[in-house]
């Protein structure tokens, strides 16, 4: 049994198949909703469900309130069709021609960037890279069935060679290994490039980049692949840690901010440590970003790592002018079911 998704106002029809999501759906046929977690935790696939109906496995979703259900939303990453449906959602073409592949790869090279943070580059089969726009993300293939995301964190340019920044998990089940097991030339597979946070070249106006922890990871690739460019437009990276020690690339940021006139590093740390002498900004990074812009109208902004961090940006932004189309976000949920 089948059902047909219309998808408005582009009128784009997707088949989705018995026991299939809508997302899941609409990624095989190359019709790409806006999506981060696939869990049903992040709320960035809600879309409004214009007629039919839908069903979900689980009765709660974190990512759908009752407000939103009330609305007529639907979670497109967890949405099962009843019927033949038509749903109100904008189509991402830049990522639509990207195919998601399974790709083996080795790990060429490990290097500790702090104590919880290390760095992996990943070494694909020659005439094998990975074409994907930079913000997005990869997903590890366990051998017990799962999965675990992580952003790739270097240019798109350089596809053979994937940089990764993993946060340790103590009693995490990969992260533990990558820390404690993984070698160089161990063989991992991952499924990707997936997501769809990414430079939005049609916006033109200044970019407030906000990352917590390593969630610069896929601001590192989206800016690599802006400072090849000229850039006409002030960009602004604001990156919150707890303390000094966890500004991982520190260097090389600030490195980019003496060479690039019109990019700004403002680091935030929470709590900063005696031996740290801080002078720096201090508190919640989102905090620091409304400071310094109390009107965000004319900006874009991308957010990325803890789903704490963007959950409090979110509302906060918005109050204070953001357009809800010129806010993207990369949600480090850490739910695993697939
Ligand atoms: C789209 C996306 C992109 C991501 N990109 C990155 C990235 O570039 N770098 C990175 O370091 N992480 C990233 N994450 C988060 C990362 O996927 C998880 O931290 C990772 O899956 C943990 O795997 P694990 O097997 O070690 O822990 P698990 O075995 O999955 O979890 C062990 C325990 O720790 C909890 N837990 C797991 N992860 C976290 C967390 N991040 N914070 C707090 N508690 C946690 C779990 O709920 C569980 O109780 C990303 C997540 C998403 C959804």
């Amino acid at each position: 049994m089948s059902y047909t998704v219309t998808i408005q106002p582009s009128g784009k029809t997707i088949t989705v198949n018995a026991d299939e999501t809508i997302l899941t759906a609409a990624l095989r046929q190359h019709a790409v909703l806006a999506y981060n977690c696939r869990n049903g935790l992040c709320g960035t696939c809600k879309n409004k469900l214009l007629n039919g109906s839908v069903s979900y496995d689980q009765a709660e979703l974190k990512g759908l309130s009752d407000a939103d259900r009330e609305q007529g939303l639907i979670l497109c990453c967890q949405a099962k069709p009843n019927e033949d449906v038509v749903i109100e959602a904008e189509l991402i073409d830049a990522v639509s021609d990207i195919d998601i592949r399974t790709v083996p790869c080795r790990v060429a090279s490990m290097k500790q960037l702090a104590h919880d943070v290390m760095q992996l580059q990943l070494k694909l089969p020659e005439g094998m890279g990975l074409i994907f726009l930079p913000g997005q993300y990869i997903n590890f293939l366990l051998s017990n069935g799962e999965e675990r995301s992580f952003s790739i964190a270097s240019a798109a340019a350089d596809n053979e060679m994937i940089e990764l920044h993993i946060r340790h998990v103590p009693g995490g089940l990969f992260t533990d290994h990558v820390f404690n097991n993984m070698q160089e030339k161990d063989m991992l597979r991952f499924r990707g490039p997936l997501g769809t946070f990414f430079l939005r070249q049609e916006l033109t106006g200044p970019i407030i980049f906000m990352a917590g922890g390593t969630g610069f990871a896929p601001i590192k690739s989206i800016l690599q692949q802006m400072f090849s460019q000229p850039q006409q437009r002030d960009i602004f990276f604001y990156w919150g840690v707890r303390a000094q020690q966890d500004l991982y690339l520190h260097d090389l940021v600030t490195q980019r901010h003496q060479q690039f006139d019109r990019f700004h590093y403002i680091p935030v740390l929470s709590e900063p440590m005696d031996k740290d002498n801080w002078q720096g900004r201090c508190g919640w990074v989102h905090d620091a970003v409304i400071e310094d812009h109390p009107d965000l109208s004319d900006f874009s902004v991308y957010a990325s790592g803890p789903p704490p961090m963007i959950l409090a940006a979110k509302p906060a932004f918005s109050a204070i002018g953001l357009q809800a189309d010129h806010m993207f976000y990369d949600s480090f949920e850490f739910s695993h079911e697939v």
